[in-house]
């Protein structure tokens, strides 16, 4: 293949690499159906999001910087039961946080209600929408099945003049809730249950947060979403796959409400993740059943909660992108989030030594009531990051579990008679050990080398092992929490009876640990890397200068392998 050959082979192939969201907006812009590409995220505010809702929001956000677009935050509280201004704010606090700038593009559904009215007298008007007595139990054997058709409903085809009669005395109040419907008026016959007259307004007696009394109909929402889309202006309306057979319902709302240009919706399948739970209903257990601490406790996979947990927008805006956009449904490895956020604060995140099981390790030759300060650097790989200051003296804490008085082969660390190199200072040898009455080991004991001051051996002889260590008396003590999913891996998700099969060691909490003084101070949403023991951050919640709190965002290694890009 010539090299000119070979260009327009790579050229071509690039935009097969383009998911098929994109190559549908690039038909349509080249069509000539839109001259632009407006997207948009509708939460329910009926809960918090979780990171399914990241990719939704990644995803029209993305697209809409892709195209040089438009993105609105649109907060779809249609439904007046359920809906609370808490979860407003959380909702808007995690949406910047991931780096969606919606900027003034911020909308609420419940402000086209007028709109929807509307809309509804004018395909009344068309006779293309009805007022029902059936009640919902009528309806229900109404409408058929699968395999059978529908029935008409005997008001089917009341005059339109009745119909505006009887839509507008729902409106004033006249009927209590469920006594009557407005339904479109379609098809009882459709294969597509969707599309069997459905109901598009109900009678509901209630208070909404925006509109406090003034409507005692609200529009369902497969009559509501398609008109908020269209009053927006959006072009393509992308959700998720459930709502496939929902399409032509949506079509039909933007054409019979004669929408000039309507959006066009595209469907995608939903992001799943492994061992963890994101049913609204089974974390509010959680929550209620104190297992866990609140909906941003961080073994859940809200946003709030990764973000608690140390995980960066950066990190979780990777994990998407590896997701990919598909059309079928599949579960994501837990593994990989952890890998993404790895490979996040690998070179942002300063190094630090934090001591997690404290055992004391006296350097019996180092002068007493004597210290001195070595210099270590933050990051090899980010020089940027610059060092910091150490303090060594006589007294260290070191890991309980790089001591041992017995050590099986392949052990470097402490024992006696081993060398080992401490970190950043000096080639100490351990000579024992002291234990109480019980044969706890209460401190290691070793001699220094002065002469291998910053680690570097004098004579060019070797030590196998390379630990980490903290000064006791400069020490700050801190609680470190660390997790595990919280969800058993072995068991599954579910139990039987429909609770959720909690991993009894998803959380340890480590009361006592000991850490390098340089981590005084520290504030939310710090990170660091706490060498051989993984990525820390500060709680947010619990933190205090008093009290120091740190999670464990991941651990270092995983045996996690990023998979083959198709
Ligand atoms: P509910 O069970 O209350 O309907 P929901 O998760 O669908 O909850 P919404 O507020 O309706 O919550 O969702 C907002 C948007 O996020 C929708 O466009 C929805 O399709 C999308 N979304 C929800 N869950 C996921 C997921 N797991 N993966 C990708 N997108 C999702
Ligand atoms: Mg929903």
């Amino acid at each position: 293949m010539s090299e000119e050959v070979k260009e327009m082979v790579s050229e071509e192939e690039a935009p097969i690499s383009r998911n098929f969201i994109e190559n549908a907006i690039d038909q349509d812009l080249k069509e000539g159906v839109y001259d632009h590409v407006h997207t948009r995220f509708p939460p329910e505010p009926n809960g918090y999001l979780h990171i399914g809702h990241a990719k939704s929001i990644l995803l029209n956000y993305g697209l809409s910087q892709e195209y040089n677009g438009k993105f609105n935050l649109r907060f779809d509280d249609t439904n007046p039961t359920k809906e609370k201004s808490e979860f407003v704010e959380a909702i808007k606090a995690d949406v910047k946080w991931l780096g969606a700038d919606f900027e003034d593009r911020l909308f609420f559904a419940s402000n086209y209600f007028d709109q929807m009215y509307e809309n509804a007298v004018k395909l009344i008007k068309k006779g293309k929408a009805y007022v029902s007595d059936l009640t919902a139990e009528q309806m229900r054997e109404y409408r058929g099945t699968l395999t059978e058709p529908g029935k008409e409903d005997p008001s089917r085809n009341r005059s339109v003049e009745e119909n505006l009669r009887l839509f507008e005395e729902m409106k004033e109040g006249k009927y209590a809730d469920g006594e009557k419907t407005l339904r479109a008026r379609i098809d009882m016959a459709s294969p597509n249950i969707n599309m069997r007259d459905p109901i598009i307004y109900r009678v509901a007696h209630m208070s909404h947060q925006n509109t406090g009394d003034k409507w005692c109909i609200y529009p369902m929402y497969d009559f509501a979403h398609p008109i908020e889309d269209a009053e927006e202006k959006i072009t393509h309306s992308i959700c998720t796959l459930e709502f496939e057979d929902h399409r032509p319902l949506y079509d039909w709302v933007v054409k019979e409400c004669e929408y000039v240009n309507p959006p066009r919706q595209i469907e995608f399948a939903k992001l799943y993740l492994t061992n963890v739970v994101t049913g609204k209903r089974y974390i509010k257990k959680l929550v209620e059943d104190g297992i866990v601490d609140g909906w941003d406790d961080p073994r859940l996979v809200s946003i709030a909660a990764l973000r608690r947990r140390g995980f960066t927008p950066e990190s979780i805006k990777k994990f998407v992108e590896l997701c990919g956009v598909s059309k079928s449904n599949s579960s994501t490895d837990y593994a990989m989030l952890e890998y993404c956020i790895r490979e996040d604060l690998k070179a942002k995140d300063a190094r630090r030594m934090a001591i997690l099981h404290p055992v004391k390790l006296i350097i019996d030759n180092y002068p007493e009531g004597q210290s001195e300060t070595l210099t270590a650097e933050n990051n090899l790989e980010n020089p940027e990051l610059g060092s910091r200051e150490l303090t060594f003296s006589k007294e260290l804490y070191i890991e309980a579990d790089d001591f041992m008085e017995e050590p099986p082969k392949k052990y470097f660390r402490m024992f006696p008679g081993n060398e080992v190199r401490l970190m950043h200072a000096y080639f100490v040898k351990c000579t024992g050990c002291d234990k109480d009455e019980n044969g706890n080991i209460i401190a290691v004991h070793g001699t220094y080398d002065p002469e291998s001051r910053g680690g570097n051996s004098p004579d060019g002889r070797k030590v196998k092992g390379t630990i980490h260590w903290v000064d006791a008396k400069s020490a700050i003590r801190a609680e470190v929490r660390l997790y595990e999913n919280i969800v058993d891996e072995e068991k599954g998700v579910y139990n039987e009876d429909g609770s959720v099969n909690v991993n009894p060691n998803s959380l340890t909490v480590l009361k006592d640990c000991a850490l390098e003084a340089s981590l005084a101070g520290v504030k939310a949403p710090e990170s660091f890397q706490f060498v051989r023991n993984g990525f820390f951050c500060v709680d947010s919640k619990d933190s205090t200068p008093e009290h120091p709190v740190f999670n464990r965002i991941v651990s270092l290694k995983s045996s996690f392998v990023l998979p083959k890009q198709g």
